[in-house]
């Protein structure tokens, strides 16, 4: 009924969200995640995605679900993204040192910023001063931005690739980028959604389109990486239609860098 008063609330609320998270990221209460993506092929670990955690004063964690939308509204993505590839840079240095050898490390890059012409020379100063290649690093965007500024994101793309950085297309399918987009892409690999993987054992329907997005991707000689795989029958799926990148709870939820440290000696499958 009152819708006023109702928005009002929201807006009042997602300010003082702003607020605090502008202080979180002064006050070092940020911190990553890393979740592994395998191969399962090889056995090795393949890559880790980055994922961004935030931490009260009072000790209770707040999803990135519930404060990345609000961050993406005003400059505080751009200052945390900052934040997040600078620490998974560092932390990549550790892992490979710890014998994680090849390890990529997958970032999650906000859609506006691919508009921005000056990410791709912001973000190799910032790895070269951290000693990074950036060839380890695969910059994961959504498809959401390209539809809205396609021109402008697709040359920002070609620029990270020209500097040598990859790029993942996250939750693939769930967007409306077309195939004829696609083509002309300058990217590495695809990351599955996890919905399209939810129903695998039992819907024909996900399993017809995972294979096909399989076989795109292997036609396209591009990775594809399936997310969110939670049990055994939908990691045989995958295997069935080709699918050897893995990531999801089945074989590790998000860590953080010691227990990766501790639980995956030298990047070894579970
Ligand atoms: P995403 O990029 O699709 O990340 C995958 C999400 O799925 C993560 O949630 C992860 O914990 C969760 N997940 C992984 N395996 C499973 C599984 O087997 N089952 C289920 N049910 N979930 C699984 P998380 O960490 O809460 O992140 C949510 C979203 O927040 C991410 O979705 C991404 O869009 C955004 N995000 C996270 N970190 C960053 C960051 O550093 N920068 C930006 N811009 N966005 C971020
Ligand atoms: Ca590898
Ligand atoms: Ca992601
Ligand atoms: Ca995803």
């Amino acid at each position: 009924p009152n819708l006023l008063a109702q928005q009002q609330a929201s807006i009042a609320q997602r300010l003082a969200i702003e607020t605090e998270l502008h202080h979180a990221l002064q006050d070092n209460a940020l911190f990553l995640a890393y979740q592994p993506i395998f191969d399962i092929a090889s056995g090795s670990m393949h890559a880790v995605e980055a994922l961004v955690r935030w931490r009260r004063q009072d000790g209770t964690l707040v999803p990135p679900d519930l404060f990345i939308p609000i961050a993406e509204q005003s400059h505080l993505i751009v200052e945390i993204d900052q934040w997040v590839m600078a620490q998974a840079c560092r932390d990549l240095a550790t892992l490979r040192a710890a014998g994680f050898d090849g390890l990529k490390v997958h970032v999650n890059m906000a859609a506006t910023e691919f508009a921005n012409s000056a990410l791709p020379e912001e973000l190799r100063q910032l790895t070269a001063s951290l000693g990074v290649d950036p060839s380890n690093i695969s910059l994961e965007l959504t498809e959401g931005m390209l539809m809205k500024h396609p021109e402008q994101v697709v040359r920002v793309m070609h620029d990270l690739r020209k500097l040598g950085f990859e790029i993942s297309l996250d939750d693939f399918g769930m967007g409306h980028s077309s195939l004829s987009m696609l083509k002309n892409l300058p990217i590495s690999s695809m990351k599955v959604d996890r919905s399209f993987v939810r129903d695998l054992p039992t819907q024909e329907r996900d399993r017809a389109i995972v294979n096909t997005i399989v076989g795109l991707g292997q036609h396209m000689r591009l990775d594809v990486i399936a997310e969110g795989v939670e049990t055994l029958p939908q990691l045989a799926v995958l295997r069935e239609a080709g699918c050897t990148l893995i990531q999801g709870f089945l074989l590790s939820r998000p860590l953080s860098l010691q227990d990766l440290l501790v639980q995956f000696p030298e990047g070894k499958s579970p």
